[in-house]
C-alpha cells in the first residue's frame, strides 16, 4: 500500500460564536468513551489571547501541540474555554498534522523492536481469522509504503504501523491479508476487503489525512 505524498494543512478553523445559538449552550463536557478510536485527547493545553477584530472563536493548534483560542469582541474566557472542549475531537485531528519533534533514537529504537513482535503477532493473528495462511512476515522501516504483499505469501509491514491507531492498523493488515486472495486492486479486491473490514473507507481517510505525519 503506497503512502500519499506529504501534505501540509492548514491548522486554523473559524467556527460561529456561541451567542444566541441553542447548540452552542454552555454543556458540561462529556469524555468520549475509553478505547474509542477517535477518542481525542485528554491532556489538551488551551491559552486564551483576546481578538477585539475578531467576530469570532477561533482555534489554532500550535506545533507544541498546545491550542490558542481567540476571543473576539465580547466574549469571556469562560465560553471561550466550552468553546474549546466542544472542539476536542478536532483538535486531536489537527494534533495529527502538526509537525511533532522526531523521536530520539533511542525512542525509534524501543518502537521499532515492538513493532517486530506486536505487528507480526497481529498478523497472524487475523490471517487465522480469515482462514489465510502467511508465508513469512517482515517489519521494516519502508519509506513509501505502509505495506506490502508478495507472490509467495510474503507480507512486509512498516513499523510505523505501530504510531496508529490499532483500527487503522488493522486495516492495513487487512489490505495485505486480502492480496493472499487478489494481488490487484480490482473492483473484486476491493469487494474482498469490505467483506472482511466493512470500515475500510473510514480507514483510507484517516490514511490519507494523517497517515503524512507519521513519516
Ligand atoms: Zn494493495
Amino acid at each position: 500500500m503506497r503512502m500519499l505524498p506529504l501534505v501540509r494543512y492548514p491548522v486554523a478553523v473559524q467556527l460561529g460564536l456561541p451567542f444566541g445559538d441553542h447548540a452552542d449552550a454552555l454543556a458540561p463536557f462529556a469524555p468520549p468513551a475509553p478505547g474509542h478510536p477517535h477518542a481525542p485527547d485528554s491532556d489538551v493545553e488551551f491559552y486564551f489571547v483576546r481578538h477585539p477584530r475578531a467576530r469570532r472563536y477561533l482555534l489554532r493548534v500550535d506545533g507544541d501541540g498546545r491550542v490558542r483560542v481567540t476571543i473576539p469582541r465580547g466574549g469571556s474566557r469562560r465560553e471561550a474555554a466550552a468553546f474549546g472542549l466542544r472542539h476536542l475531537r478536532w483538535i486531536a485531528g489537527q494534533r495529527a498534522h502538526v509537525q511533532r519533534p522526531g523521536l530520539s533514537a533511542d525512542e525509534r529504537r524501543g518502537l521499532r523492536a515492538r513493532a517486530s513482535v506486536d505487528l507480526p503477532a497481529r498478523l497472524l493473528e487475523l490471517a487465522a481469522r480469515h482462514g489465510l495462511t502467511v508465508s513469512r512476515v517482515s517489519v521494516r522501516n519502508q519509506r513509501t509504503r505502509w505495506g506490502s504483499c508478495g507472490r509467495e505469501g510474503h507480507i512486509t509491514l512498516n513499523w510505523r504501523l505501530t504510531l496508529m491507531p490499532a483500527w487503522v492498523r488493522d486495516y492495513v493488515m487487512i489490505h495485505e491479508l486480502m492480496h493472499l486472495r487478489r494481488l490487484d486492486h480490482s473492483s473484486h479486491y476491493w469487494r474482498l476487503v469490505a467483506q472482511a473490514y466493512p470500515d475500510y473507507e473510514d480507514a483510507r481517510k484517516w490514511l490519507r489525512v494523517h497517515g503524512p505525519a507519521l513519516r
